[in-house]
């Protein structure tokens, strides 16, 4: 079942009825009427309606019959139409086009990058060999009288004054094939279904540098069905997510802890890559790392798409550990302070301070928001009894 939508603006019923006017066309007289019916149509929910449920007749006599709505428009407007509303479901041969079938495919960043032939196992509709899709013997199938034939009914509705939705429909009657079969001439094989359900293997070529949300395309192996030229069958890459990686683009990233120790003397550590091979990062003593710094490896990142060779770069982000508190003893701390950079001096204070206390808070239950408070009230005023308790919580 399928339908789409459609919007028709009154300007084109404006320009058209100008044109026909008796006034300036006296030959067209027809034509204009034409043009007036459809407008009285289009704007009128009842007779629409009507239209939807008899066709033209059923309005134009108020009594029953059966028909599509493309008789009177297509007419009018010399099919122009019908053809823009049917482009999406027309081949370029004119055949009616199957709808596409899509489906994910998950693919590990592995995959993606160092290409992978799948097979898929999908069942999808054949045409039955037993009958030639027919669905029985010759001249047993028979128009459906519900829908005319066409395998559809049309629905129109007023969205808002002068703009119409028309809605398309498959007919429930035939389920859209337009005809029906009678049931002792049916094929057996496929019980008139003019189609079977068969497995279909798919041999699928992920390439080198394929990206999320890329497509891999079979086309025409989409479902078969009588007189329509299949859709395609389209993959959609869906990249997983991978533990070490993550990928930007060509690019790679990837975070790495280091102590501080390889921080300030340098250190090497070693990885697997995305195609096993182990890699080595070396970083020589005296080139420093700060906390959450960015260096790069040139060309160690995906492959391009089609051009494999080459490849983007590895950003590793270093995430550096600092030792506990106390890891060390005082003396031993002075003779840590003699070796690393001088502290800055410390200007001469002239008046009087306010010594504040630093400390420790959880960074996952964030700042206190409203709960903001002055830092000395803790140390410094004993009598001060006035904290809330959400205030109490917040610092333990
Ligand atoms: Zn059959
Ligand atoms: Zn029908």
């Amino acid at each position: 079942f399928f339908f789409f939508f459609f919007f028709f603006f009154v300007n084109a019923y404006r320009k058209l009825a100008k044109e026909y006017h008796p006034d300036k066309n006296p030959n067209a007289g027809d034509k204009f009427k034409e043009i007036s019916f459809a407008y009285e149509v289009l704007s009128n929910p009842e007779k629409r309606e009507l239209y939807d449920r008899y066709g033209e007749q059923g309005l134009r006599e108020g009594s029953s019959g059966s028909g599509g709505m493309d008789d009177i428009f297509s007419h009018i407007f010399g099919g122009g139409l019908f053809s823009f509303m049917g482009s999406q479901s027309r081949s370029r041969n004119g055949r009616r086009r199957g709808e596409d079938m899509m489906h994910p495919l998950k693919v590990s960043l592995e995959d993606l990058y160092n290409g992978k032939t799948t097979k898929l196992q999908l069942s999808k509709n054949v045409l039955c060999s037993s009958c030639n899709g027919q669905g029985g013997k010759s001249g047993a199938v028979q128009k459906c009288s519900a829908c005319r034939g066409r395998g559809v009914r049309i629905m129109i509705r007023q969205l808002a004054p002068g703009m119409v939705q028309q809605m398309q429909s498959v007919c429930s009657d035939c389920n859209g094939e337009g005809e029906v079969i009678n049931e002792k001439d049916r094929c057996k094989k496929c019980e008139g279904k003019k189609v079977i359900k068969e497995v279909k293997i798919l041999e699928v070529h992920v390439d080198k540098g394929m990206k999320h949300g890329q497509r891999i395309t079979f086309t025409g192996e989409a479902d078969q069905a009588p007189g329509v030229e299949p859709g395609d069958i389209v993959l959609l890459l869906q990249e997983k997510e991978n533990e070490v990686f993550q990928r930007d683009g060509n690019d790679l990233h990837m975070t790495h802890k280091i102590g501080l120790v390889e921080a300030l003397c340098g250190f090497q550590f070693t990885f697997k890559h995305l195609d096993g091979r182990q890699i080595m990062v070396k970083y020589p003593p005296g080139k420093v790392i700060e906390p959450g710094c960015i260096r790069v490896v040139r060309g160690e990142g995906m492959p391009q798409y089609r051009n494999p060779f080459e490849k983007g770069d590895l950003y590793i982000k270093f995430d550096v550990q600092f030792p506990e508190n106390n890891w060390i003893s005082p003396e031993k701390l002075s003779e840590l302070e003699d070796l690393l950079p001088a502290r800055p001096e410390v200007p001469s204070v002239i008046g009087d301070t306010e010594e504040v206390d630093l400390q420790e808070f959880d960074t996952t239950r964030g700042s206190g928001g409203g709960q903001r408070r002055e830092a000395y009230n803790d140390s410094s005023d004993e009598e001060s009894t006035h904290h809330g308790p959400g205030v109490q919580c917040a610092h333990q």
